[in-house]
Order: C-alpha cells, then structure tokens, then sequence
C-alpha cells in the first residue's frame, strides 16, 4: 500500500516545475551569488505583490450599484422593490402574507442571496430577508437529526454539532449558505455518498401564500415535498427544516494527476469504486497551455485509525486571503496569469500530500479570496451535470466551443452527485459528474448578450450529451433548452398555480 501511495504521488509530481530548481546555488566559484540574486527576487516579488495587493483591494473595494436598488450575488439586474422586511417571528411573517395579498403585491424569500438570477426579488415586491431568523430549534444526538430555522448558515449548523462529533451530511462547498436557501435549490457538494440535499432532509414547515402552515415530510402533506426540495421558494416559505446528520470523521487529503480523457475510469475505479473516499473534487485546466486537458483530483479518504478528537478543532479563520486574491485576479487578467495560476494551484495542492482534516473543517473551505467587487464587471457562475461516462467527449465539445467563443474562463471544479429520481426538478436524473465554470465578464448590455449566446451553444452541448444545467445561476439557458432539460417544468408549473393563487411567492 505505501509503495502504491508513493507512486502515485511521484506521478503526479513528475508533470510539476521541480521545486528544487528555485534553490539557491551553491555555485563555490561564485559564493553567495545565487544567494544575492534569490533574494534579490524575492524582495522584488514581495514588492510586485504589495502592489499587486493594493491594486486589488482598490480595484474590487468599489460597489457599483445604486444602494436603493436590490440585486443579488451576480450585481445583474437591479430593481427597486417596496421594502425588504426582516423576518423574526412566525406570526409576523403570517401577517406579512396577509398583507402582501391584501394589497396584491408579490413577495419574494431571501437567505444569503448568493444565487444569481434575481431568484430572490421581484420588482415592486416585499424581499422577506430570512438571515435573522436562524435559530436552532432542537437537536438530538443519538437519533443524529437537528431542527434549524431557515435563516441559519451551515456555519451556523456546523458549529452547534461539532461538540457532539456529528457532521452535515450534505451542503455546498463552503458554509456560508442558509439552509432555506440550499433546500429551496437542494444543493450539493463534495460528498460523493450522501447525494443531493434532498436525501438529507427528513421534514420541514412551510408557510404557504394563504398563510396557513403546513409540516411537509416524506409522509405528511408528502406530495409537496418534492417540489419544494428545489422549489426555489416559489411554493412558500419554509419556516424550518429537520435535517439527519453524519458522523464527524478523520480525513487523508490526497491530490493525484488525471487527465479529462481518463477521468471518468478514474472516478469510477479510483474514487467511488474506493469505499473509504467520502469526498472529492477535481479541477480541470483552463490555462491556455493544457486547456481543458489536464486535471487534478483531491480526495478525502476517511482514516479511522486516527483519533477525531486530535484533529477536530474548528478552522476559525481563512488565511492568506489577499496573496490568494492577487493570483486569482492575474487569473482574470491574462493568459500568463491563467497558466501561472494553474502552475502554482497544482503545485500547492501536490504538496499538500496526506494532510489530515475533519469532515466538519473539509466543509468549510475558503470562500473570501472569491469575494470580487470591481465596477461593471463580475465572475459568474454556470453548473452542468453530465452522466458520468460521457464526461470526457462533453469536455472536447465544450473546449470546441469555448475556443471559439469570446469567454473569459477562471476556473472549472468538477464534484459529484448521486443520481436523484425525487425531486421534481432534479438535476441528477442520472449519476452525474458536475462542472462548476466560474466566468468573468462585463456587466454591460454587449458583454451579457455574447455570454448568454455562448452559455446556450454549450448547453446544447450539454443536452446533446444527456446533462442538465443547475438553476441557481443566471438564466441565460433558452426557455425551450430549460423545458428540454427539466422534464418536470409543467407539473411544476401546474402545481405552483395551484398553491400560490393570489400572490406571487
Ligand atoms: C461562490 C458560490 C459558491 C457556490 N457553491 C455551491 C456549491 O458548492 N453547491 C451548490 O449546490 N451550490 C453552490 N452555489 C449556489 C448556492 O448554493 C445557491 O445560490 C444557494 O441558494 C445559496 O444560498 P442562499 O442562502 O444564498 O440562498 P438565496 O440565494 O438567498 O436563495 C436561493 C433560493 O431559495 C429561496 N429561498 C431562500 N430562503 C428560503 C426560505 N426560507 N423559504 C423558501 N425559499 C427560500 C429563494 O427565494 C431563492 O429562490 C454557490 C454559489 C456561489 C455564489
């Protein structure tokens, strides 16, 4: 097994610039020259990226909209709405609804409004902010479920069962997300067993537009269930959910080299066909000098010979969040950039070899050096689900595409999800393999026409092998491409009409 584990790692570094080419000579004949000119650079790269830094704080410290208008996440689509209420208390959210039908307006529900469509206002409406209501309601450990109001973070939920060794089952990337928010588009992460959030929800209450509020379980007013598990809150507000926990665990973090045309074997073989890997994710080159080419896996294999409590202390805070930042922006900002940046990721993560980490502090990884503020522009995210073994000739048509569209790519994650036949607008009608494409692009009129006519040659792409797209983002998909992928949109449709009459939520 060691002999296995040093191979691989040896592999993987053998595509790598060789750290040890940055050494300082040793040259005798010329003492301490290589010492002078390694310095020498290294104070110059210390200055470089002072400015570097600063530029960059300048540059993305600039908010760019008018304050009176609401927007989300993506800075698209600004609108004036009547008013964004704060919701505390159940009975003021009841009057609220009664309220908003009395006067005819529409009303929308918000978390963290990290999704990127405008998904959480209407123009003219009440924006009802959920972020205050977020305490937890109950908890038992030996049965492993929490009820957490809807306004609370997964940090939120992270922190209250991490004393008692238990862990989300399900949740995005990083913690920072509502869990009304992630229910209300059943999200999904690193987790390669637990699938999408759905799985993991056992009941919630909704409050419906009537004002009325219902306990919706697998059992209890069941045919709700799976639409409002990806529902996108257009069926009520969900007051609170009961969710089923994991166990916290002990992981080996490991990077390996694949290759897009590899990767769908290796996923199989490798990483689900390997019982003790809970988790993965892999990135996919986008760097000019191996587009769409070369790849990297990180997996998190559980290691229950070490002891949890040794390594289970909560990572509180997120270091070197400005250095990451600067490399991001040069990843924005050129094609050197682009392929410094992915030399300098792959040989982070290669060096990275055999780190221990708890499930509870894999969940919570960085999320500042993303945070991006400069005027008129932004990076936007789109997400494709493609089955499993059609991976790699979905990624040689994207790449076709992408080489001839005018796009600015940062950055491709790929995860995976469990095929999921419950919710009705399940984007996992398959085991799928998800490409997370992170863009930048200019806010302007222009700019947003070309990307809306590139993402919709890539979702032809993406129908054309047998994927979906994910709904949280910017609705550049056509609504003929939307109905292709999401064969469920009319029970959808209808069902909706039937439960919010009056109001639109
Ligand atoms: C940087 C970044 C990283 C991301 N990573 C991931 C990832 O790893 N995995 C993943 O699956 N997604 C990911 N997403 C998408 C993200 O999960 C969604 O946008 C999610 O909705 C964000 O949660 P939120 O609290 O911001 O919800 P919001 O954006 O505020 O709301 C999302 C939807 O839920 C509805 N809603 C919110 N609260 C309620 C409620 N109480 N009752 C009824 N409806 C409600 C809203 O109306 C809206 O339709 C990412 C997004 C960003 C910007």
């Amino acid at each position: 097994m060691p002999e296995e584990k040093k191979t691989r790692n040896e592999n993987f570094k053998s595509g790598l610039p060789d750290p040890d080419a940055r050494a300082p000579s040793n040259d005798p004949a010329s003492p301490g020259k290589g010492f002078v000119s390694g310095s020498a650079v290294r104070a110059a790269a210390f200055v470089l990226l002072t400015v570097l830094c600063i530029l960059a704080y300048i540059r993305t410290g600039t908010p760019d909209q008018d304050p009176f208008l609401i927007t989300d996440y993506s800075r698209l689509h600004p609108v004036k709405v009547e008013r964004v209420v704060e919701g505390r208390e159940e009975e003021q959210l009841v009057k609220l609804l009664e309220e908003a039908r009395a006067k005819k307006l529409s009303v929308s529900v918000a978390g963290q409004r990290h999704s990127q469509g405008g998904h959480t206002f209407y123009k003219d409406g009440i924006v009802l902010d959920m972020t205050p209501f977020n305490r937890v309601l109950s908890f038992d450990p030996g049965a492993r479920t929490i009820r957490v109001q809807a306004g609370a973070t997964w940090k939120d939920v992270q922190d209250f069962v991490h004393p008692y060794g238990l862990a989300v089952k399900t949740m995005q990337s990083q913690n920072i997300f509502t869990v009304g928010g992630s229910v209300s588009i059943n999200a999904h992460g690193r987790d390669i067993r637990n699938g999408s959030m759905i799985s993991s929800v056992e009941s919630f209450r909704l409050l419906t537009a009537d004002g009325v509020i219902k306990e919706v379980s697998r059992t209890e007013n069941a045919d709700l269930f799976p639409y409002v598990l990806g529902g996108y809150g257009l069926f009520g507000v969900i007051l609170d959910v009961t969710l089923t926990l994991a166990e916290d665990e002990v992981y080996r973090m490991t990077t390996e080299a694949t290759r897009v045309e590899a990767f769908s074997t290796y996923f199989k073989e490798r990483v689900k066909g390997s019982p003790d890997v809970r988790m993965s994710i892999a990135r996919i080159s986008v760097a000019p000098e191996h587009f769409l080419t070369d790849m990297y896996a990180t997996l998190y294999t559980a290691d229950p010979s070490l002891k949890l409590s040794e390594y289970n202390r909560l990572v509180t805070r997120e270091y070197g969040v400005l250095p990451s930042k600067v490399l991001f922006h040069l990843n924005r900002s050129s094609d050197w950039g682009k392929n410094l940046f992915w030399a300098l990721q792959k040989n982070y993560f290669s060096n990275r070899q055999d780190e221990i980490v708890s499930r509870n502090n894999a969940m919570r990884s960085e999320s500042a050096f993303m945070e991006y503020r400069e005027a008129g522009k932004n990076d936007l995210l789109q997400e494709y689900f493609i089955p499993v073994g059609e991976f790699a000739g979905f990624v040689d048509r994207l790449r076709s595409v992408l080489l001839e569209e005018d796009l600015n790519l940062l950055n491709i994650t790929v995860r995976y999800v469990n095929r999921d036949e419950e919710a009705v607008l399940s984007y996992a009608q398959d085991d799928m393999l998800a490409l997370v494409c992170l863009f930048n692009t200019s806010l302007s009129e222009e700019a947003q026409t070309r990307l809306k006519a590139g993402i919709r040659r890539i979702i032809d792409e993406v129908i054309r092998s047998g994927g979906t797209y994910y709904l949280p983002y910017a609705a550049y998909p056509s609504v003929e491409q939307f109905r292709t992928v999401y064969r469920g949109t009319s029970n959808f449709s209808v069902k909706k009409t039937r439960w919010t009459p009056v109001i639109c939520l």
